[in-house]
């Protein structure tokens, strides 16, 4: 595509299709209809990366203010994010524990699947991620649970047990 325009000049119109969705874009749609438009050498190459940029802009701006002092904050920050060395299950393991979306009893619970949060391994207490730390049942793995794919071995096995 970007050989063909070098080669050529195109023009480009840009065609608003009015709905009822948005109302301020139909406003500033018939605005634009009514005013001179700029004509703009630009080329396919460029306008692709200011609009690309302007998008991720956005969607991190609107990423950050939904995270706000939620569990999955820490995701946005590139030195907390989940490493990308690892395994698809570690993965899945570590945003399932981060997040709290965990398929374990609290997490079921709370969605309404089961009617009770407490732990079936050792009936001790709600179980989630932190309790997966100090649950007796699973203590034969808790030496390397100060560790990522400790913490990933002990949600493993305890999803494993569910079953
Ligand atoms: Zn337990």
């Amino acid at each position: 595509m970007a050989a063909i325009t070098k080669k050529r000049e195109w023009v480009i119109a840009l065609q608003w299709i009015s709905g009822h969705v948005n109302k301020q874009a139909d406003k500033l749609a018939k605005l634009g209809r009514v005013e001179n438009q700029p004509v703009l050498p630009l080329s396919y190459g460029p306008v692709k990366s200011m609009i690309s940029s302007y998008c991720k802009d956005r969607a991190s701006a609107r990423h950050k203010v939904q995270a706000d002092r939620n569990k999955w904050e820490s995701l946005l920050q590139k030195d907390k994010r989940i490493p990308g060395n690892l395994s698809r299950a570690e993965r899945v393991a570590c945003f399932c524990l981060i997040t709290g979306h965990d398929l374990l009893q609290k997490h079921l619970h709370r969605i309404g699947i089961v009617d009770s949060p407490k732990c079936h391994l050792c009936n001790m207490g709600d179980m989630d991620g932190h309790h997966l730390l100090t649950c007796i049942d699973l203590e034969d793995l808790h030496q390397d649970a100060d560790q990522l794919r400790g913490r990933v071995k002990l949600y493993w096995a305890a999803r494993g047990e569910m079953a």
